[in-house]
């Protein structure tokens, strides 16, 4: 599998010119698995000939969703390296370089041919019923043709004459071998007459200035590879090892599309799905771990990780599985771990002041956003604690906990109506005398007292324990109730009672 000796050098190179997508990130953790497992280099390079959509904010979100996943590179364009530069716009004078050689060794030809005759040609072959193939008119023009073409003012692409009759022969470390007929393959362009390199030239100049062992890509650019082996060879540099990844689909069957919204990375991280979860799953999209376990922290998959077990069929992301392996670590997590990271969530939402968790020993809370209780971050731990077994994303953490945060709650639908029933408010009322008369607000001496009511009261434990959650949270369901009204505090608790006892009159009900 490793390369003769070569030490091991693999690379990504994504265009920046847009948001990174599930398919990119997935090829990159690949190759990123495969540089640490062997101890090789994980260059990263961006394909920016593209110059009007290349965005320097499209660089920054590869750079922090990257950086963010964990994947962090040893050459590239942020912290340079000995192949530099790592931006394709600066490397042209090598391009141009590499392009003269070729040109001077007969195996690129200028080609003259305006986009209108080529358009020509493509619609009788069309007409033909043929597959289209350029019919090779400038590969044979002799000297005094091109001067002829020149003098016309026409300025040339370079066209690379490629070999009748072959096979290209590609061992492919996922699919095995591949063959490819050269008489499939019609003379392409490798450079524009503007100047500008195609990515079949340019990242071959890149592979081999970077001295690139392994080329890990997607399935989508099999067919780009054959091209690319006969301007290896052309240059007499040797190739790469190349290894196809299989595509990934959607539960639909349907190809990730680039441009859907669910398949950018940033998407998965502002809905608050946690890096190592993504990772997990992610390294499981086309790749087998021996002993078939589900979850595997970095490490055990670097350790594990062969392309041996990376399979060539295509692969399911399915929304539902990651959100199940996102729970499942969430519940795993280290509370004040989770705690910390559900912070900035709880900071957007408004429901408490930013840093808590930066704050120096002792040191007195910040003020509360508006309409909040003061909070400090072991508070947030205390309430994080409780919703742990239930919320599923980080994010869900502000629905489920901002009636710890707000001052005031307003009783959802299903509260209401439970307020209202007949012979709430009445308990309630005397719910609320009891709680005030009463200091001890740990959860055990709380369920004591509500125990003592139930008795006094000749209700079921659920008939009272399920408005007092209605007053209390304002909705009917909540973590344990005891556990809840001790992290809500004495205050919260008999503000929301009374309140409750006063929604109950207004109802029409009699309460005294
Ligand atoms: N810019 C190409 C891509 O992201 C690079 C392909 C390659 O790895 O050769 O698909």
């Amino acid at each position: 599998m490793l390369s003769k000796g070569r030490p091991v050098r693999v690379r990504i190179a994504p265009s920046p010119t847009g948001p990174i997508h599930i398919g990119n990130m997935h090829t990159a953790l690949f190759n990123w698995l495969f540089a640490r497992k062997h101890g090789g280099s994980f260059v990263l390079r961006f394909e920016d000939t593209d110059r009007e959509r290349s965005r320097p904010e499209y660089e920054r979100l590869i750079f922090n969703e990257m950086r963010w996943l964990g994947l962090d590179w040893d050459e590239g364009p942020d912290i340079g390296g000995p192949y530099g530069p790592y931006r394709q716009t600066e490397r042209l004078d090598l391009y141009a370089e590499f392009a003269r050689r070729l040109l001077g060794s007969g195996h690129v030809y200028p080609c003259y041919c305006t986009p209108e005759e080529l358009e020509a040609e493509r619609r009788e072959a069309q007409k033909a019923g043929r597959a289209y193939k350029y019919s090779g008119r400038c590969r044979r023009l002799d000297e005094a043709g091109r001067r002829a073409m020149e003098a016309e003012g026409r300025r040339p692409a370079l066209r690379f004459a490629v070999p009748e009759g072959r096979v290209v022969v590609i061992d492919d470390l996922i699919r095995g071998r591949i063959e490819y007929p050269t008489d499939a393959i019609s003379d392409f362009i490798i450079v524009r007459p503007n100047g500008m390199p195609l990515y079949n030239f340019a990242v071959v100049v890149d592979d081999i200035t970077m001295r690139i062992s392994h080329v890990i890509r997607g399935e989508g650019h099999i067919s780009n590879t054959p091209v690319q082996c006969l301007i290896y060879e052309a240059l007499g540099a040797e190739r790469p090892l190349f290894g196809h990844l299989g595509h990934i689909l959607l539960p639909t069957r349907e190809k990730m599309a680039k441009r859907e919204g669910t398949a950018y990375v940033g998407n998965y991280r502002d809905e608050g799905y946690l890096p190592e979860a993504i990772v997990n799953f992610m390294s499981l999209l086309g790749w087998t771990p021996p002993d078939g376990r589900e979850f595997l922290t970095l490490e055990e998959i670097i350790e594990e990780f062969s392309l041996d077990r990376v399979t060539k069929a295509p692969s399911v992301f399915d929304p539902e599985k990651l959100t199940w392996m996102n729970a499942n670590y969430i519940r795993r997590m280290e509370v004040e771990e989770l705690a910390r990271r559900c912070l900035p969530f709880l900071e957007k939402a408004g429901l408490v002041a930013e840093g808590l968790d930066r704050l120096p020993a002792g040191a007195e809370p910040p003020e509360p956003p508006e309409g909040m209780v003061r909070s400090d971050f072991a508070r947030v731990v205390w309430v994080v604690s409780l919703e742990q077994e239930r919320i599923e994303t980080l994010a869900q953490i502000v629905e489920a906990t901002e009636f710890f945060f707000r001052r005031r709650i307003e009783p959802d639908e299903k509260a209401s109506k439970m307020l209202r029933t007949p012979g709430v408010g009445k308990a309630l009322a005397r719910v609320l005398e009891a709680y005030r008369a009463h200091g001890d607000w740990r959860p055990e001496p709380l369920e004591a007292l509500g125990r003592r009511l139930v008795e006094e009261l000749g209700l079921s434990a659920r008939k009272l324990f399920q408005p007092i959650r209605a007053a209390v949270t304002g909705r009917v369901a909540s973590p344990p109730l005891f556990d809840t009204m001790a992290a809500l505090g004495r205050d919260l608790c008999l503000e929301r009672l009374a309140a409750a006892v006063e929604f109950a009159r207004e109802a029409g009900e009699e309460t005294v």
